[in-house]
């Protein structure tokens, strides 16, 4: 695989033949620092000069929205920062697709075959809206079949660690997720990863084709951020897909 690993640790991600991707890993840091490690998300507090030369050891061309935690998509076909936006969407080679979370979801899809690409955030609110399936959407729109498309998710908060007030755990019901929800006292978990195969399984994608998370974020904030282990102001693990 064509991985920037010389100069960026990753978590290569099972995902098609054809394609690349991976999610960084913050490389050798005080895990307690929270903006020590590979961080090339802008607008969550950190310095733009190690900002800047994290992004400059990705090596080419890249899109890396400003995420609002929307429901929005963007097809995309040259380098830009599209503001508001939580799934990208592209067809062009050599482009890479960045997507920056700590805890939440990122997800990669890959239609191989039609040479489609996504990247998307999808934290609790995205899940619920099922930003996934809409980034499934604007891949069909492309060229993309389901049954083609291959997922896989990067490093976030496992269920265990996820414990959501109750009301969150009422909208994961009301948007028939509730096999997502575990019910522990005093509060409620959630399984994002869980909840995110199933919108997958909805959209016709395989269950065979979606490879589940590597590892939880806040159970090893060593490896990567975690905005519930470190707070919100704290850099972001990066998740990249694209085609070579
Ligand atoms: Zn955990």
């Amino acid at each position: 695989m064509n991985l920037p690993s010389t100069t960026i640790g990753c978590e290569p991600l099972n995902l098609a033949a054809g394609v690349v991707a991976f999610s960084t890993q913050r490389g050798c840091c005080n895990p307690s620092d929270p903006y020590d490690g590979f961080n090339a998300c802008s607008y969550t507090g950190d310095d733009p000069a190690h900002i800047e030369a994290c992004r400059h050891r990705l090596g080419m061309p890249y899109v890396m929205p400003r995420q609002t935690h929307s429901l929005n998509v963007a097809i995309v076909s040259s380098p830009c920062e599209p503001v508001d936006v939580d799934a990208i969407v592209t067809s062009e080679r050599q482009l890479a697709l960045c997507i920056n979370t700590a805890d939440c979801v990122p997800v990669v899809l890959a239609d191989p075959e039609a040479g489609v690409i996504a990247a998307v955030h999808s934290g609790w609110k995205g899940t619920v809206g099922r930003i996934t399936a809409r980034a499934v959407d604007a891949m069909v729109a492309i060229g993309a079949v389901p049954s083609r498309i291959h997922a896989a998710m990067g490093p976030c908060i496992c269920r265990g660690c996820f414990e959501v007030g109750h009301e969150v755990a009422a909208l994961f019901r009301e948007a028939s997720l509730s096999d997502a929800v575990v019910d522990l006292t005093p509060k409620p978990h959630v399984d994002l990863p869980a909840a995110v195969a199933m919108t997958l399984a909805e959209c016709g994608v395989s269950p065979d084709a979606v490879a589940m998370p590597c590892g939880c974020s806040r159970c090893r904030p060593d490896r990567w951020f975690s905005a519930r282990k470190l707070g919100v102001n704290s850099g972001r693990t990066l998740t990249v897909v694209y085609l070579p």
